[in-house]
């Protein structure tokens, strides 16, 4: 379905983003892997995927907060690759804390990953996407994109501006074969998701048992975790031919979350 294509996809060393890796190099296109962790671990990841999948897989240690690291690892996928037809602006981090407590650092740290981050690997690609006449930006959103949760002030805004961001450039691209778009999962199970149950606790006075089964799964009618293969699915449709007049949205996939 995507041969001869070539992705990238910011925050792929784990979860979300490395499930639509795995399905955009299954499918059949070159990926470029992005994020953090072990280095032995990361390049067992790009090895085994390549092998797997029959599929160039490059890794990129561009740090998502250095606007020129973002912008060389979009130019060395080009030079690699030769085009570049998928973007996945998907490396994300969360802090949750009251307003009053809320580091001033980190605010700026989820600002600079979760939204400008996306600001910048867009403005590197569109030039390469106008080029071939095809494109499909896809930005990993959130049901926090549509909705507020408290204590998660940074995570909220740069969501919604996530959301912002999709639209206008939707508009700016519309007649260029350029689809943009925003998936917004509820709650995934992922180490994202893992790691904030402590905090949550904490700023809610609740144990971690109560985070999970009255703050997280209270969200979503469905009372299950969205898996990372289901939002890897929606990813590889939107990244495909029939998904052209699909541009703009931001695609809930929440187990029912905003439907409340
Ligand atoms: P995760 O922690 O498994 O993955 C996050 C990825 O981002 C990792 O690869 C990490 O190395 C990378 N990353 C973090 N900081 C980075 C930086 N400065 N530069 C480059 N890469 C960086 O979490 P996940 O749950 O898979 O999250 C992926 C995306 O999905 C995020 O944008 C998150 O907000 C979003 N999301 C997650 C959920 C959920 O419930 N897990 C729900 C909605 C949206």
């Amino acid at each position: 379905m995507l041969k001869g294509k070539s992705a990238v996809v910011t925050g792929s060393t784990s979860g979300i983003g490395l499930a639509m890796a795995t399905a955009f190099a299954k499918a059949g296109a070159n990926v470029m892997l992005n994020g953090f962790g072990d280095k032995a671990e990361i390049e067992k990841t790009r090895a085994d995927l390549e092998k797997e999948a029959g599929v160039t897989v490059l890794y990129s240690a561009a740090d998502m907060t250095k606007p020129a690291e973002i912008a060389a690892m979009i130019a060395d996928a080009e030079k690699a690759f030769g085009r570049l037809d998928i973007l996945v602006n998907n490396a994300g981090i969360q802090f949750v804390s009251p307003v009053e407590e809320f580091p001033i650092e980190k605010w700026d740290q989820i600002i600079a990953i979760n939204l400008s981050s996306a600001f910048h690997t867009i403005r590197a690609a569109v030039p390469i996407m106008k080029k071939q006449k095809w494109g499909r930006i896809i930005n990993t959103a959130s049901a926090h994109a549509l909705v507020a949760s408290p204590f998660k002030s940074a995570y909220v805004s740069a969501k919604h501006g996530i959301a912002g961001l999709t639209k206008t450039i939707a508009l700016e691209v519309a007649t260029d074969g350029i689809t943009v778009n925003a998936i917004a999962p509820g709650y995934v199970w992922t180490p994202l998701v893992e790691k904030q149950i402590p905090d949550t606790a904490r700023a809610r006075g609740i144990t971690e048992e109560q985070v999970k089964n009255d703050v997280i799964l209270d969200a979503q009618p469905t009372k299950e975790f969205v898996t990372v293969e289901e939002v890897a699915d929606l990813a590889l449709y939107l990244a495909g031919d029939s998904a052209r007049s699909i541009t703009g949205a931001v695609l809930s996939i929440d187990g029912g979350w905003t439907a409340q």
